[in-house]
């Protein structure tokens, strides 16, 4: 039997034991398991890889506790904007939305876009009437509401300031206890196919339209069966720099490094280098995954058909 797995992520930042609750953190690790098990599931009964990647990043996006979906983070103007991208490797299709409002999961609106339209980005308020036209179910701006994402965003809104949740000393006090966390998921099915999907409702206070790299084919996110499936967190600016989910997949196909080796070099090499804070996931078509992060923690999870069952928080 091929051996499946799936691998999650709900963010890498300064995530700091001391900075957390036994409560807190018993919830973190409630939600990404039901995340990995939903998705888990999926691979269980046979399903796809882009199937499951689906299943756990919805189950992320309805958990307040991630930026994504409900609980997302609060723009210069106080409202929810939120990016997602899919990619299927077993064809290269991708689909992605950028800054789109009051979609319930950014990741199905996505996935629609890879799966029935000819197209693979689309963004902003125009985006609403293909998810309005393909059934794709949205909330109103209650639905989104956190009271510490408002408390959060409350403390910077008068500045001219946004945050990232990585790092950078201003933002570490200001997040300090606070919850963070794009959310991610990849796999490899049965059939030796992966997938990988983000989300994310960006940086706290963010103006101008602004995007990162979760909606970046290539940068946030990115699959192909040839090489690997990868999902990032972290300082997005710096990750469309250095395409980073796409350097991996380079580095396996041109220079032959494995799965772990090649995202060890992008993670903490090449995006160390350029001052890019955060980490990826990653599964290759062999059913491999690898989960590394150069800043203080990253929520993330594996499971796999090996017997592999694991979410950790921290560095150790
Ligand atoms: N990479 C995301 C962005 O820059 C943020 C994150 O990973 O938390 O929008």
């Amino acid at each position: 039997m091929k051996k499946f797995t799936l691998a999650i992520h709900g963010g890498a930042g300064t995530i700091l034991q001391t900075d957390m609750t036994p409560q807190l953190e018993a919830s973190y690790q409630k939600g990404l398991q039901l995340a990995l098990d939903k998705g888990f599931e999926v691979l269980e009964l046979g399903g796809s890889a882009v199937e499951a990647v689906n299943a756990a990043v919805i189950i992320l996006e309805d958990d307040i506790l991630f930026n994504a979906g409900r609980g997302s983070v609060f723009t210069k103007k106080g409202q929810q904007e939120m990016d997602a991208a899919i990619m299927d490797g077993s064809n290269l299709a991708a689909g992605a939305i950028a800054g789109v409002r009051n979609i319930r999961n950014p990741v199905q609106l996505a996935t629609e876009i890879m799966l029935h339209s000819d197209h693979v980005f689309l963004a902003g308020a125009d985006a609403i009437d293909f998810a309005l036209r393909q059934g794709i179910k949205m909330e109103a701006d209650d639905y989104f509401f956190s009271q510490f994402r408002y408390d959060q965003w409350k403390q910077m809104r008068d500045t001219d300031n946004s945050a990232l949740d990585h790092g950078n000393q201003a933002v570490e006090s200001l997040m300090k206890g606070k919850k963070f966390g794009t959310v991610g998921a990849v796999a490899c099915d049965r059939q030796g196919n992966v997938a990988a999907a983000t989300s994310t409702g960006g940086m706290t206070n963010k103006k101008f339209g602004r995007i990162g790299d979760t909606p970046i084919i290539g940068s946030g996110n990115y699959a192909n069966n040839k090489t690997c499936a990868i999902s990032c967190t972290g300082h997005g600016e710096i990750f469309i720099k250095a395409v980073a989910a796409y350097d991996v997949s380079a580095i396996m196909e041109y220079k032959g490094l494995n799965l772990q080796e090649a995202m060890d070099l992008v993670v903490n090499r090449k995006l160390v280098e350029m001052g890019g804070e955060g980490g990826m996931i990653g599964v290759d078509a062999l059913g491999n995954h690898s989960m590394p992060f150069n800043s203080a923690g990253m929520y993330r999870g594996a499971r796999s058909s090996d017997g592999t069952n694991q979410v950790l928080i921290y560095r150790n």
